[in-house]
């Protein structure tokens, strides 16, 4: 396994291609330091026993030890496992771990490509396997790039009067194919040694050349970053290491990119008999990554709910009954979506590639709870630690000369805590709470892993009402089928299948 300083070397030998404003950087730049110190941590705690359980796996094709951030989730307890690393590795970088959304792209490829060529006869899955063993042998990190900039959101791919709204496939060659397109507001990538491309959404019969999926190299030939970067504000006079992150979000313009063959997943250019598996392929990144949320959300949470915690004491506010009931809605929250997470590894099934799958309906309602609840998280650490968190002077004013004395006084709240601490928690909270990153979690709270509305959706094609309306027939005297021990959700066992019937059967494409 990799460490973080080979990690680091490996980024400064990429090609610089990431445009920051008007600057085309290097993997050396300062802006993008931020988010690399949060891959740090995914690299440093495989050795330590205390981690090692959860933060590395044995891998399915090689038998060797690896970072669990690389590998094939091979039943349930493995779910599990990547969901409570996820945690526990969330609340020491203060949020986003920033390397689930690769690994949930791979997971996909691994069920998708599988079932690919048990339909065409294509060798996907083979290619895929050798893929993902350079991948964990050199343990890489990934972005995954499935966003499309979309266009007109009511128009199908082909529809678009710009044929580029979505990725698409533009010449299918012997040894390979040309993309083009641009793919919108991914996490991590000009930290990232590979990029993992997957269609976003269903694509039809006319929308074959869209039906595309791939993995290259983060500054391959052709590709550029389109740079957003954003960072905590660290501070002069301590160490602090929720200070240190960073994020950087960027559209990946593919201009007419070349991808070898051995780097396809997906075309349905090349066989549009392939094209129906794009929507599965679309679904099974985002059930994949929305698993992840049901482990990152309930640590953001509990960073929201600690750092409420401690401005309520700071505060001299911490036993009234406001602050403890308020902090108590986002400890609630944070287990909910926890719980609906390790039900659904409970609830989980064998795909036939042999990769374990967590449970839709539970997965979607984890994640819809967490994404709806996360202005609501904001807003009481907000009540709780006052308008200062948004009008804090400088850090340096503490500490100038003729006015920081004068500063720290008029700090003071709490006469058992110091007025340095009461800066280091402002400060803290105004980092988390109202600065540019803090402004971009809300958002990736909100939309990260798909809409609230896309949840909806993923739930109620799966949710079987015919059998919910049984309860109210029973309970009014209607002849039902009402089975008291059935839970009214599909059964783990047909998931999969319903997941393939809706992407896949006819009725369905014309129902789209
Ligand atoms: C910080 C951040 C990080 C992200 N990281 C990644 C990443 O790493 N990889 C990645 O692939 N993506 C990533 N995303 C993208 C994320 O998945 C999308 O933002 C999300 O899927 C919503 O898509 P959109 O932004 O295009 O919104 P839109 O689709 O434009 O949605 C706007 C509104 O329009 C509605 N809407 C859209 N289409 C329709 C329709 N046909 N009919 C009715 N209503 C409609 C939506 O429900 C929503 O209310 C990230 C997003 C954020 C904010």
């Amino acid at each position: 396994m990799k460490t973080y300083e080979e990690y680091v070397q490996d980024l400064l030998k990429m090609k610089p291609n990431i445009y920051i404003g008007d600057e085309v950087v290097g993997r050396d730049d300062p802006r993008i330091q931020g988010g690399m110190r949060i891959i740090k941590e995914t690299y440093d705690h495989v050795n330590e026993p205390e981690w090692e359980d959860v933060c590395t796996a044995t891998s399915h094709i090689t038998n060797k030890k690896i970072n669990r951030f690389t590998h094939i989730h091979q039943s349930e307890d493995d779910l599990l496992k990547k969901q409570m690393m996820t945690r526990q590795l969330c609340h020491r970088v203060g949020g986003c771990i920033q390397r689930c959304m690769g690994i949930d792209a791979l997971n996909a490829l691994s069920v998708v490509t599988y079932e690919v060529d048990q339909a065409t006869g294509s060798d996907h899955y083979q290619r895929f396997l050798k893929y993902m063993e350079y991948f964990q042998e050199n343990d890489l990190v990934a972005s995954c790039a499935q966003t499309d900039a979309k266009g007109d959101r009511l128009k199908r791919p082909h529809e678009q009067e710009d044929p580029d709204q979505y990725l698409r496939v533009i010449e299918t060659r012997e040894d390979g194919i040309i993309v083009r397109g641009c793919k919108v507001n991914i996490t991590n990538t000009p930290y990232a040694h590979e990029m993992v491309v997957v269609p976003c959404r269903y694509m039809g019969p006319e929308d074959k050349d869209y039906a595309v999926a791939f993995a290259l190299p983060a500054d391959w030939e052709g590709v550029k970053l389109l740079t957003r970067p954003a960072n905590f504000r660290k501070s002069k006079f301590y160490e602090a290491p929720g200070l240190e992150i960073g994020d950087a979000e960027t559209f990946i313009i593919f201009d007419d990119v070349f991808v070898p063959k051995e780097r396809v997943f997906l075309n349905g250019n090349g066989d549009p008999r392939q094209t129906p598996y794009a929507g599965f392929l679309a679904l099974m990144f985002a059930h994949y990554h929305r698993h992840s949320y049901t482990g990152c959300k309930p640590a953001v949470s509990e960073v929201l709910a600690s750092a409420a915690s401690l401005v309520a004491e700071y505060n001299g506010i911490e036993n009234t009954s406001h602050a403890k009931d308020k902090i108590s809605h986002i400890i609630g929250t944070a287990e909910l979506v926890f719980a609906a997470g390790e039900s659904s590894a409970k609830h989980s099934e064998k795909a036939p590639s042999g990769t374990q799958v967590p449970d839709e309906i539970l997965t979607n309602a984890g994640r819809r709870l967490a994404g709806e609840m996360i202005y609501e998280e904001y807003k009481i650490l907000s009540d709780l630690s006052g308008g200062i968190i948004a009008t804090l002077p400088f850090e340096e004013t503490f500490y100038h000369e003729e006015v920081g004395e004068l500063a720290m006084k008029y700090l003071k709240r709490n006469p058992r805590i110091k007025p340095e601490y009461m800066l280091r928690c402002f400060k803290g909270i105004e980092n988390l709470g109202v600065s540019d990153l803090a402004g971009v979690m809300q958002v990736a709270g909100l939309h990260g892993g798909g809409s609230p509305q896309m949840e909806t959706i993923t739930m109620m094609m799966r949710y079987d009402t015919e059998k919910l309306k049984d309860i109210a027939k029973y309970l009014f005297g209607i002849k039902s089928k009402l089975n008291p021990y059935e839970r009214p959700t599909v059964t783990p066992r047909k998931q999969l299948e319903k997941f393939r019937k809706a992407m896949i059967s006819k009725r369905e494409r014309e129902n789209q």
